[in-house]
């Protein structure tokens, strides 16, 4: 199953389609939807009702994919995983952590899978992250139960302003959540629906240039381990999100380092997935300027 958000209304994917949808609401007489945010809360029971749906009657629309909201997006809680891959640790002199180094993504910064997001400045690097969206709360979950609490994945770009990321000792968070610097999307895949939901294929690139080209299985912590190491400590409640970390790739290790610049196009995909796109522009005050 793909979820997604079509301008604020949840919409089922329908198979073997990328731009053909069906309107939750409509197709539960109101049941459930229109909110998408809604839907994680009650979310065994929203499956029971899209399996019970006969596709062959549904009612599907066409829609522009343009159009697309973040599926997920008003999480109560963001998680977000540093050097978690192998190759990330390596290009960036860290040794592997034997705890997940965590950090937020303030919930405000979450935009869609098309967004035009703005530059504060020159020091604005790419992450590619598979993200893990919780389904059942999970407090005290074993790594062998961890998938079960998953409702599915999406795609999403940690962006990070790099100077402000390591500013004032290292604040991650607010380095991370400038507005804009959570685009998800396309939607929200079911893990049903991947061969094998841990080792999948992601990158990203830019205007056309592949920059990140890795494999979920490079990752230290996996989605379940990390259900299992973050629910230790604090209850993951339905809806909430996990980015769980970036390949290697990233610009600020580059030599000489490399980051964004206004005009570009970032392309970030997860294999079984889907692909989203971010277009960035100079900040708003130099755009007015002369
Ligand atoms: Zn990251």
């Amino acid at each position: 199953m793909r979820l997604a958000n079509l301008g604020g209304r949840a919409t089922l994917i329908a198979p073997g389609g990328d731009d053909r949808g069906v309107d939750i609401a409509e197709a539960s007489g109101g049941k459930f939807g229109p909110d998408v945010q809604g839907l994680y809360d009650e979310w065994d029971a929203f499956r029971a009702f899209v399996a019970d749906l006969d596709s062959s009657t549904m009612a599907t629309a066409t829609f522009d994919q343009v159009n697309l909201c973040a599926p997920v997006p008003a999480p109560r809680q963001v998680f977000a995983i540093g050097i978690n891959y192998r190759s990330h640790a390596a290009e960036a002199g860290m040794d592997l952590p034997t705890v997940p180094a965590t950090f937020t993504k303030f919930p405000a910064s979450i935009t869609g899978p098309f967004a035009d997001v703005e530059l504060p400045n020159g020091t604005v690097d790419w992450e590619v992250e598979l993200v893990a969206v919780i389904g059942r709360r999970a407090d005290r979950v074993a790594a062998a139960d961890g998938w079960a609490h998953i409702a599915g994945l999406t795609v999403g770009q940690d962006l990070s302003d790099r100077h402000l990321q390591l500013a004032a000792g290292a604040q991650f968070s607010l380095g991370k959540s400038h507005r804009g610097f959570t685009p998800l999307g396309p939607w929200v895949v079911t893990p049903d629906e991947l061969d094998d939901p841990d080792d999948l294929a992601l990158g990203c690139a830019i205007d056309g240039e592949t920059v990140q080209d890795g494999r979920t299985s490079d990752l230290v912590f996996g989605v379940s381990q990390l259900v299992a190491e973050l629910s230790a400590v604090v209850p993951l409640l339905p809806g909430d999100i996990i980015f769980t970390g970036t390949p290697g790739g990233v610009g600020f290790a580059r030599k000489p380092p490399r980051f964004l610049q206004p005009g570009e196009t970032l392309e970030t995909w997860v294999e079984g997935i889907g692909t989203i796109h971010t277009r960035f522009a100079a900040p708003a005050g130099d755009r007015h300027a002369g």
